[in-house]
């Protein structure tokens, strides 16, 4: 375990049990069928989790990234995919509107978004615009007292669900002209267009919201026009981190999924730890683990102290997912078969984590982040 506050190891273990009654045993039916704990999700409300890093004015627990991200690591080991709905909700949303809208727009929407009476999304990319989101052609055009918004969002998890959305929408021509707006369920010619059936994260909603000529009004506006690139920045580094974290969560599910079967799986008459390429095995896959809740939660503080770098927090995003994928695969082979079936959680585990490196920025894009800043630095 990182240095954790005494209130932060309270959140590891109000997680920890949560996770393990009201989240695991459900995960490999919600995987199987594709479908949503709501349940869990909204109870995540009673457990003041869904605010984790909003003012407690509005409900929120005004925590920050390192204990968002002890959430997604206990409930990343649990199911990643609901933790991934928790992450859509409570990050690109609720913290965006906390980072970035009027005292009056959180007045408006935080508290049911906090409660898990209303569920949030955010919409930032397109059918035809994913790394490069910010060419993005879901317009806007002010009219008289409302904007009428047209054009599509793709890959939008949470949409079937989603009350709210926190969406980037253009307004000009030239690239950085973009604006951000918060968009309800219900507002006319708003709809979700697509259910996206997935090879993981198959507890996590994922759809396309179509907008036609949808009627927003003026006050749903963040910020002016414009500020979109701006409103991006804020809230990218706690994103990552705490994308990072389903991946930490991962990777212990697979170490401790590993420790047990090799203490119980016998061939040659003795139990599979006993052979040193397994022991190898094991051992260095819970090293690695260890080496990404260091990075991770060292960053975590960083951020929380004010002084994570966009290079750092990119770092992050890079490594812990592909160290993930990496281990999640050892966990295969140390299953054998069993590993590549769906008796036991590990493929699941690949299956979850494998997005972790496309979503919230690919790892293509992370290497382009690291080398432009380091190189920029060093002109
Ligand atoms: C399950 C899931 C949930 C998601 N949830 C959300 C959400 O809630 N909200 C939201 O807005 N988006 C969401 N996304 C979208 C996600 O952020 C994008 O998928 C991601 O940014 C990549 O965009 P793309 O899929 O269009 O891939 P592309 O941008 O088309 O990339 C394709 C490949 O080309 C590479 N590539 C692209 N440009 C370059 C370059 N310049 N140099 C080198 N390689 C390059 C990429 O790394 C990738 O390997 C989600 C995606 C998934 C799969």
């Amino acid at each position: 375990m990182w240095y954790f506050t005494d209130e932060q190891k309270q959140l590891v273990d109000v997680c920890a049990s949560f996770a393990k009654n009201e989240i695991a045993p459900h995960a490999e039916k919600h995987d199987t069928d594709e479908t949503f704990n709501i349940d869990a999700f909204k109870k995540m409300g009673e457990l003041g989790l869904l605010g984790i890093t909003a003012d407690p004015e509005y409900g929120g627990a005004g925590m920050g990234a390192t204990a968002a991200t002890i959430v997604m690591e206990e409930f990343g080991k649990a199911c990643p995919g609901l933790t991934l709905s928790y992450l859509a909700h409570s990050m690109l949303c609720v913290n965006n509107i906390e980072t970035n809208a009027s005292k009056e727009q959180k007045e408006k929407y935080l508290p049911k978004l906090i409660t898990g009476e209303h569920i949030g999304a955010m919409g930032m990319s397109e059918p035809g615009y994913g790394s490069d989101a910010v060419g993005m052609q879901c317009k806007a055009t002010k009219k008289d007292d409302h904007y009428s918004i047209t054009g599509n969002k793709m890959w939008i998890t949470n949409a079937q669900y989603a009350d709210v959305v926190y969406l980037y929408t253009r307004t000009g021509s030239a690239r950085k002209d973009l604006t951000t707006f918060i968009v309800e369920k219900g507002m006319d010619g708003f709809s979700v267009s697509k259910e996206i059936h997935k090879m993981g994260m198959r507890g996590s909603p994922t759809g396309e919201l179509t907008f036609e000529n949808c009627k927003v009004p003026l006050e749903n506006r963040v910020g002016e026009e414009g500020d979109s690139v701006h409103h991006m920045m804020r809230n990218l580094e706690i994103e990552r981190l705490t994308i990072a974290g389903i991946s930490l969560g991962i990777a212990q599910a697979c170490v401790d999924q590993c420790i047990k079967y090799a203490n119980e799986r016998e061939q040659f008459g003795k139990t599979l730890g006993n052979f040193q390429l397994i022991q190898k095995m094991i051992a260095e896959m819970a090293t690695e683990t260890e080496m990404m809740r260091t990075f991770l939660y060292d960053s975590c503080k960083l951020w929380d102290e004010g002084k994570v770098s966009n290079t750092r927090a990119a770092m992050v995003k890079l490594q812990l997912p592909k160290m993930a994928t990496k281990i999640a695969l050892d966990a295969i082979q140390l299953h054998g078969g069993y590993g590549y079936s769906r008796e036991f959680p590990v493929e699941k585990l690949l299956r979850d984590n494998k997005l972790n490196e496309i979503g919230a920025g690919t790892n293509e894009v992370m290497i382009m982040i690291i080398a432009k800043n380091l190189l920029n630095q060093m002109k």
